[in-house]
């Protein structure tokens, strides 16, 4: 099977990186730097404190790409539509894109350019951090679900059991709502609260009026999911966004991470979208409404920053 990964940061690299000695694997990526580094030194996959050096063809430019069977899609959400009209250029008619991003609203993103026969969604438990141009840390390990429905059943057990051969334990589903909203909740209560302040994972639980202003972006969403008639993999949301907080306490999260180096988050399908998908059911969202509007100020004043 002939893949591009179109997005090879932290994720991209990773699943690249992996997938690369069951498949045909090619990197698509802007960033010349790191392309290059791993086009001069090959790949090099941090696993357990192991260094593991993968020969792995990258680009950045979409021509030179053999039509592909699957195209990944692991770009940060601001970088999804461009992501699609590369996956057209790039795939085979009958190719599938695929999306294992976070947040709400990339597949449809993916969609209006490729129709939704071509679109497929996922979602990966696997964690990844770029140490540096050509060398990324596999930081967090866990089961990765892809969506089947009728007209791809055949394909997505194909690509299931080429995940799997790869390392990458995968399950098939014909619902992922639960598992996308359980993620979602989860980033909702911490990501843009930890961007803001500036603080790891673990303050969030531990300072009472940061803990209420999470519990409250969470419950908000929560209105949402229970409107929608969505079953989160979890019980009790509260329990289990401090509970995430405790157990990755010193974790920066990929919105303060972004905030930090002044690049785009994925506020507008996080918070934002949870400010959506309420307005949609007539609901309000008012806390997600300021963490939103504070993130886009933050992204708008990069550059006017004291120090
Ligand atoms: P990333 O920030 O590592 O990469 C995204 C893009 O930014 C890539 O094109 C990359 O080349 C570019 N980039 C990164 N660092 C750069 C730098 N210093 N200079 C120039 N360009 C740079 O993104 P990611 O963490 O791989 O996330 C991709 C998607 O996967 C997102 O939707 C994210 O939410 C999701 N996701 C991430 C993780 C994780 O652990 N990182 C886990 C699950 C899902």
């Amino acid at each position: 099977m002939r893949i591009v990964i179109i997005g090879a940061g932290a994720m991209g690299s990773l699943f690249g990186g992996l997938l690369s000695p069951v498949a045909k694997v090619n990197l698509v990526d802007p960033w010349q730097e790191h392309v290059e580094a791993i086009r001069r030194d090959g790949l090099c996959l941090v696993e357990g404190g192991e260094d593991k050096i993968l020969q792995l063809s990258a680009t950045s430019d979409p021509a030179d790409v053999s039509p592909a069977d699957l195209a990944i899609i692991f770009l940060k959400s601001h970088q999804t539509e461009w992501g699609a009209q590369i996956a057209r250029q790039v795939l085979k008619p009958d190719g599938l894109a695929l999306t294992l991003q976070n947040g709400l609203g990339n597949r449809d993103v993916l969609a209006q350019v490729l129709g939704t026969g071509r679109t497929w969604q996922g979602v990966t438990a696997h964690g990844a951090t770029l140490l540096g141009p050509g060398r990324v840390r596999h930081a967090g390990f866990g089961p990765t679900h892809l969506e089947t429905r009728p007209n791809i059943a055949a394909r997505a057990e194909q690509v299931a059991a080429l995940f799997q051969q790869a390392g990458i334990e995968t399950h098939l589903s014909p619902d992922l709502d639960s598992l996308i909203w359980g993620k979602l909740v989860i980033n909702v209560g911490i990501n843009a609260l930890t961007a803001i302040l500036r603080v790891p994972n673990g303050v969030l639980g531990q300072t009472a009026p940061a803990r209420a202003l999470m519990d409250q972006a969470v419950e908000e969403a929560m209105q949402v999911v229970r409107a929608k008639g969505i079953q989160l993999p979890y019980d009790d949301a509260f329990s289990k966004v401090h509970d995430v907080c405790a157990a990755t306490a010193g974790n920066r999260s990929s919105m303060l991470q972004d905030a930090l180096r002044g690049s785009r988050t994925e506020i507008e399908v996080i918070n934002g979208a949870i400010v959506r998908e309420a307005a949609r059911l007539g609901l309000q969202a008012p806390v997600n409404q300021v963490l939103t509007g504070l993130i886009r100020a933050i992204e708008a004043t990069y550059s006017a920053r004291v120090a």
